[in-house]
């Protein structure tokens, strides 16, 4: 949806702000299936039916923020549900020389841009008031630092329930996670939109030798228009979900795990071209005889999201350490109350 703005008119986008990313409906699927994904052992305050629907709900959340009118939350948020991974080469950047530091991988943008002005994506100022078209997304840098985020949350909350916390705190701590855990849940979901990783993100841009579609509502019939019309429910989607797993590699030189997302942002890249084929053979028509195909291709996309944001959930949890600040504050107290 993020860019839907450069290429239609007035009337076409304000039908187009109700679908973004993937619809809520894809959103809430995705995490949906995480939660199905969770083990037993995983802390049961966040399966209980009340927490269910809460991350349920909070998978619509960035997309709520953008309905806003405030160009300086679009700003932050607009760039953080997408990845242009075909802007890199421009810049003389690969998914490997690429910072995990999003300052940082500014920086390298703004050095490659210094040498060579005219790098696209290049910013148009009348249609661009929240200032980020000059970038092309920061959707593995918000993903990852949700995942840091989760990780001290379930630090502090382990902290609590070992040396004294309060029933207030347990109880804040926890609402935090589910918070956390709900939020980054879209985030995910967007990772595996495989539309949401391509400068082609609303139909074929520039050189087309294959002549896929350029239809300007592409976007946003894969985001939700199609599953709408062929019909799909979270459940249906349940007997295929296998057991969360910890993500390989996570926390490697305290860096989170920018690079296993970037892995799997990268494998979602090579899925751009097989979609616009998809849509060419007509199997994405919404017709009875031909949806299957179609179906099938965009329900294992929110499997995958669904799947890796298990993961991601599971390694923050078992990966948290206690936290030795919060640990020797509870002992003080601990101390100045037996005096
Ligand atoms: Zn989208
Ligand atoms: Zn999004």
């Amino acid at each position: 949806m993020k860019k839907l703005l450069r290429l239609i008119s007035l009337p076409l986008l304000l039908t187009a702000f109700t679908a973004s990313a993937w619809d809520y409906a894809g959103h809430r699927t995705v995490n949906q299936l995480a939660l199905q994904s969770l083990p037993a052992d995983f802390p049961a305050f966040a399966k209980t039916p009340a927490a269910r629907e809460r991350i349920a709900f909070l998978a619509g959340e960035p997309d709520r923020w953008r309905n806003t009118q405030d160009h300086t939350l679009g700003h932050v948020n607009e760039p953080d549900h997408f990845f242009d991974l075909d802007y890199l080469a421009g810049f003389g950047l690969t998914a490997e020389t690429i910072s995990p530091f999003r300052y940082e991988f500014i920086g390298q943008l703004a050095a490659a841009r210094a040498k060579k002005p005219d790098i696209e994506p290049i910013r148009d100022p009348a249609k661009d008031a929240n200032f980020v078209r000059q970038f092309f997304g920061f959707l593995p840098w918000a993903i990852n630092e949700h995942y840091s985020k989760l990780k001290s949350e379930f630090s502090y909350l382990k902290t609590f329930e070992a040396h004294g916390g309060t029933a207030d705190e347990i109880r804040s701590a926890q609402e935090n996670i589910l918070y956390t855990m709900g939020v980054m849940g879209h985030y995910v979901g967007d990772l595996t939109q495989p539309l949401h990783t391509t400068k082609h993100f609303n139909g074929w841009l520039g050189d087309n030798p294959k002549d896929y579609t350029t239809w300007p509502r592409f976007h946003s019939w894969i985001d939700g228009g199609y599953l709408d019309k062929v019909g799909m429910k979270a459940e249906e989607l349940y007997p295929k979900v296998r057991r969360a797993k910890p993500v390989a590699d996570a926390n490697s030189g305290n860096l989170g795990i920018f690079k296993p997302v970037m892995n799997v942002l990268v494998a979602q890249n090579r899925m751009v071209e097989p979609l616009y084929i998809l849509n060419q053979r007509h199997k994405l028509s919404a017709e009875e005889d031909t949806a299957r195909e179609g179906k099938a291709f965009l329900t294992e996309q929110l499997l995958k999201g669904g799947q890796f944001l298990g993961d991601i959930w599971l390694t923050a949890w078992q990966t948290a350490p206690e936290d030795k600040f919060l640990q020797s504050s509870l002992a003080k107290r601990k101390l100045k109350a037996g005096k």
